[in-house]
């Protein structure tokens, strides 16, 4: 097993001993390129502006991994890919000050995509039941996000184009 190589830049998060998912869970892949670093770094500021704990619970997949839990055929989260974007998805703690007393998990991850939209690096941001998930793939020539949501059990108020207007009035 790899070890992840300490970096002064990260860390609230590691390769070895921690509930992080740095690698693929069914065979510990794990490159570290510099889009990856990138993106640790970013979920570090992001990390540090929360002040409470932030899970990563995928990060880098085999292709193999990533069919088994249904990941799109050109996922960020795609070892095969890891020279040009990386991918992670991530549950924060309710316990931020971020966030008012007693939210739930929705809230909190709205907040975090909208603090995510603001990080420069971050090109993709996808809103989920239970996670959030960013990458930082190759920019639009927009310069707009790729900006998705796949909720179920949460009934969204128009969340992603308030994200939307968010993007167009930084
Ligand atoms: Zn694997
Ligand atoms: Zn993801």
């Amino acid at each position: 097993m790899t070890a992840w190589p300490a970096h002064p830049d990260v860390t609230h998060f590691s390769f070895l001993g921690s509930e992080d998912q740095l690698a693929c869970p069914c065979c510990l892949c794990f490159t570290p390129t510099p889009k990856a670093l990138d993106l640790l770094r970013i979920v570090e500021d992001l990390r540090v502006w929360w002040r409470a704990p932030i899970v990563l619970t995928s990060m880098t997949r085999c292709p193999e991994h990533n069919v088994e839990v249904d990941g799109k055929a050109r996922s960020s989260h795609l070892i095969t890919l890891a020279a040009s974007r990386s991918g992670v998805d991530l549950v924060p703690s309710l316990q931020s000050p971020q966030i008012p007393a007693r939210s739930l998990i929705p809230l909190a991850i709205e907040r975090l995509a909208v603090r995510a939209l603001r990080t420069p690096g971050v090109t993709g941001i996808g809103i989920y039941d239970d996670y959030l998930h960013l990458d930082n793939r190759p920019p639009k020539n927009s310069g707009r996000h790729y900006l998705w949501e796949d909720r179920t059990t949460f009934a969204q108020v128009d969340f992603l184009r308030r994200l939307r207007d968010y993007e167009r009035n930084q």
